[in-house]
């Protein structure tokens, strides 16, 4: 399976990042909305999209305004939009406030706080609360006897997409994160600067290598980098040596950067 990264800054972009959002072509799945999204329109496969909001920080939120020009480039049936209830009702009174934004969106609200789990075809998404300013959520993907063109049928592909969040490290979440095929975590800080993480809500080196460690992911990817971090590979190479006794392959999240994941990949 493929994942694309769009957009793989936290907060604001830089030069070389727009804010946090990747998409599954073959799923027509995104994950958060951050400005990355203009980047979509050229790899939509699918005749539906379904957009998974961790939350409604501008990073993740602020493609949804972008959505026209998408559309226009890549017409599609349907758009629904995933989210906690109060999160979803904060984005329309506030960012398609007239004042805001000047049209409405032709889209669905889809709210998740009654839904434990539901389908998205042949993906089972499930999620969890996260401990983050105004709350977050981290979404758990399973999907299921997958085509893949190898020929290859996996029976199950789990993606877990963890961001905006200090990181829970209890017994419930560690399990519910467990044997995945990819997980992807936020990374904004190195260890030395925990006490920013602690305080604005995210994650650093030291806790994503114990969860990590924990749980053993088939491949971790480092996500929702600090734009104005000067050397972000530092944060690869601090969670690669933390996990020195027992290691999981580590890649730290690029815009524009395609990978896959699944049986037979890495
Ligand atoms: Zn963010
Ligand atoms: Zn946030």
């Amino acid at each position: 399976m493929q994942l694309h990264c769009l957009g793989t800054a936290g907060y604001h972009p830089n030069e070389d990042r727009h804010t946090s959002c990747y998409f599954l072509p073959e799923s027509g799945i995104v994950l958060d909305a951050g400005t990355g999204m203009f980047r979509l329109p050229a790899l939509i496969q699918t005749p539906s999209l379904d957009i998974l909001l961790s939350h409604a920080h501008l990073d993740h939120i602020a493609g949804l305004t972008f959505l026209l020009d998408i559309l226009h480039q890549h017409p599609v049936q349907t758009v629904r939009i995933w989210g906690e209830a109060k999160k979803l009702s904060a984005i329309r009174e506030h960012l398609f406030s007239e004042l805001v934004f000047p049209v409405q969106l032709d889209v669905q609200w889809c709210e998740i706080d009654e839904l434990p789990q539901f389908d998205l075809g042949d993906c089972t998404v499930s999620w969890q609360r996260q401990e983050h300013p105004g709350g977050s959520v981290g979404y758990r993907l399973d999907f299921s006897r997958r085509q893949q063109s190898g020929g290859v049928t996996p029976e199950r592909l789990r993606l877990l997409y963890l961001t905006d969040t200090t990181g829970r490290t209890d017994q419930e979440m560690m399990h519910w994160c467990s044997e995945a095929d990819l997980m992807m975590h936020e990374c904004y800080f190195p260890t030395d600067k925990s006490q920013w993480a602690i305080r604005t809500g995210h994650s650093w080196t030291d806790r994503v290598a114990e969860i990590a460690a924990a749980t053993r992911p088939a491949l971790l990817l480092l996500t929702h980098v600090n734009p104005l971090d000067p050397d972000p590979g530092a944060l690869r190479r601090q969670v690669e040596k933390a996990l020195h006794a027992d290691p999981i392959p580590t890649r730290l999240a690029e815009d524009r950067m395609k990978l896959s994941f699944g049986v037979g990949n890495g």
